[in-house]
């Protein structure tokens, strides 16, 4: 079904009427687009209720009032819906890209990731970002007719961020783009960088709420001070949090404005007018200005320097390590360990050699807490 709100996209918006499909065959929705069904399928799955229970930077029960990778991804939804709306791209496809981007991630953020990927270097590996389209294609398990979510091939291609050659031949279509030099959907390209709009910005609240940063150390960096000047000389006698609050709010303003403008200005020098001029176009149409660029590059080396490289976050890392190796060695000695569910649920992988896959898949859905608890428990 196509609705009013898609006759008014630009041209090269991708529209629901568009989508090559499902993976398996399904009567098309009688009152939603297809890209909406996808949303509300996500909101829907397991993995996207978990995420409030996963690490972003810090370990979700260090304070309520961290961000989460639930908050974070309500956040990225929310900035690239509203630049959607702004360039006449589809907010509901953005919209489901955004809040399945992150539905990969293991407990303890990238620390997790990591020592994944160590544990299965001999069983291919892990990767959040093919872990997210694991998820939706296979691991969400709901429904009578197929496992995974089963969402619009625009969605699944939208979520791969990266993927290497070798990877992308055992994917098959959904990651062909990437053996063919192709580029993804203005939906996909804006999520990708609306993502960093929202956690470099996020990072600096959390980061000075938790002390690991400061507003002199901000201070170097143009970016803040420039915004902060303003806000300064507008409110004289302000201070406290709503400094910080005030100028991060015009920051994600300045970079969301650029991109906007940044991407109709390529849309219009490069002559983009259909969705395979799009994905035929030798770069990234979605993108900051030269002097934007600088500025958000300078704030993410600083952000990587002093705040996820601080030695209390590292700690985390160190104990992340310490968790997912003893509990991937536990499950290897035991496949029994795992949840009765989830192992039997997993019976014939088990048995025909995916053994490590599950466990991978299984540490992977674990929620921070849920982990500890299970560390606590075995060890
Ligand atoms: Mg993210």
């Amino acid at each position: 079904m196509s609705n009013d709100f898609e006759q008014n996209l630009a041209p090269y918006a991708l529209k629901s009427s568009q989508t090559l499909g499902r993976l398996f065959h399904e009567e098309p929705a009688r009152l939603r687009t297809e890209f909406q069904r996808d949303r509300e399928r996500i909101i829907h799955s397991t993995a996207f209720r978990r995420l409030e229970y996963k690490t972003q930077v810090f370990v979700n029960h260090e304070g309520d009032m961290y961000r989460t990778r639930l908050t974070h991804t309500i956040e990225v939804a929310q900035i690239a819906r509203a630049s959607a709306r702004a360039l006449k791209l589809n907010e509901d496809l953005t919209e489901a890209i955004s809040l399945a981007h992150d539905l990969g991630h293991t407990p303890f953020g990238h620390a997790g990731q990591d020592v994944l990927n160590l544990c299965m270097k001999d069983f291919g590996g892990f990767e959040h970002n093919i872990q997210s389209l694991r998820i939706i294609d296979k691991l969400e398990n709901r429904y009578a007719s197929f496992s995974g979510l089963n969402l619009c091939f625009e969605t699944r291609e939208g979520l791969l961020k990266k993927c290497s050659i070798a990877r992308a031949k055992k994917l098959g279509a959904v990651a062909e783009r990437f053996i063919n030099k192709k580029q993804s959907s203005l939906e996909a390209q804006l999520t990708n960088v609306c993502d960093e709009i929202a956690y470099n910005n996020h990072d600096i609240q959390d980061g000075i709420r938790a002390k690991k940063i400061s507003i002199e150390q901000l201070e170097n960096l143009s970016i803040f001070s420039d915004q902060m000047k303003i806000i300064l000389k507008k409110y004289p006698k302000l201070s406290g949090s709503k400094i910080v609050n005030e100028t991060v709010r015009l920051i994600i303003n300045l970079l969301v404005t650029d991109l906007i403008n940044n991407t109709k200005k390529n849309i219009k020098n490069e002559s983009i007018s259909c969705v395979s001029d799009v994905k035929n176009f030798n770069a990234l149409i979605v993108s900051f200005s030269d002097d934007i660029k600088k500025l958000s590059m300078e704030l993410k080396r600083f952000l990587y320097a002093n705040l996820y490289q601080h030695p209390d976050v590292v700690k985390m890392t160190n104990q992340a390590d310490l968790i997912i190796k003893n509990l991937f060695a536990a499950y290897t000695s035991d496949i029994k360990l795992l949840s009765n569910d989830f192992y039997q649920y997993n019976l014939d992988k088990i048995n025909s050699g995916f053994k490590e896959r599950v466990i991978c898949d299984y540490i992977a859905g674990m929620t921070d807490r849920f982990a500890q608890q299970e560390y606590k428990k075995l060890f």
